[in-house]
C-alpha cells in the first residue's frame, strides 16, 4: 500500500467506491466521472505506479477481470462495444498513478472521445 494514493486508499476499503467485482488480486469499482455509462476501474491490489511496474500475476489478474467485465457491461447496459485503456504517464492523460485498466462501455453515436 502506498500512502496518499487513492486507489490503495479504495482498495483497504478506508475511502467509499462502488464495487462491482473482486478477486484475491484486483478489484473493480464504478469511475467516479464517468466517460459514458458503466465506465469502470480495474486495479490490482498490490499498488504499482503504471502498468510498467505491476507484477506479471496482478496485471494478469486485472486483465482477465477487465475481460469478464466487458462482456458484463455490454450484456447488462446493451452497450455496442468497449474499450479498454491504460494511461501511462501523465502526458498520456494518467492522472491516478496506481495501475489501473478503464472498461469503457460505449454506444452507437455516443460522444466520447478518447
Ligand atoms: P487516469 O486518468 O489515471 O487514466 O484515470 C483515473 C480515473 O480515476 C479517472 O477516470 C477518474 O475519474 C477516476 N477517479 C479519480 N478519483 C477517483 C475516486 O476517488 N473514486 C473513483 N471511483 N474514481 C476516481
Ligand atoms: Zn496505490
Amino acid at each position: 500500500m502506498s500512502e496518499n494514493c487513492i486507489f490503495c486508499g479504495i482498495v483497504a476499503g478506508a475511502i467509499p467506491s462502488t464495487r462491482v467485482a473482486e478477486t484475491d488480486r484486483a478489484i473493480a469499482f464504478m469511475d467516479i466521472n464517468p466517460g459514458t455509462p458503466g465506465h469502470l476501474l480495474v486495479v490490482p491490489r498490490e499498488h504499482s505506479t503504471d502498468l510498467r511496474e505491476a507484477a506479471p500475476e496482478d496485471l494478469t489478474a486485472a486483465t482477465l477481470l477487465a475481460q469478464s467485465l466487458v462482456s458484463r457491461v455490454i450484456d447488462r447496459l446493451d452497450a455496442d462495444g468497449a474499450n479498454l485503456l491504460s494511461c501511462i504517464g501523465a502526458e498520456a492523460w494518467q492522472s491516478v498513478f496506481h495501475t489501473h485498466l478503464h472498461v469503457i462501455p460505449r454506444y452507437k453515436d455516443d460522444p466520447l472521445q478518447l
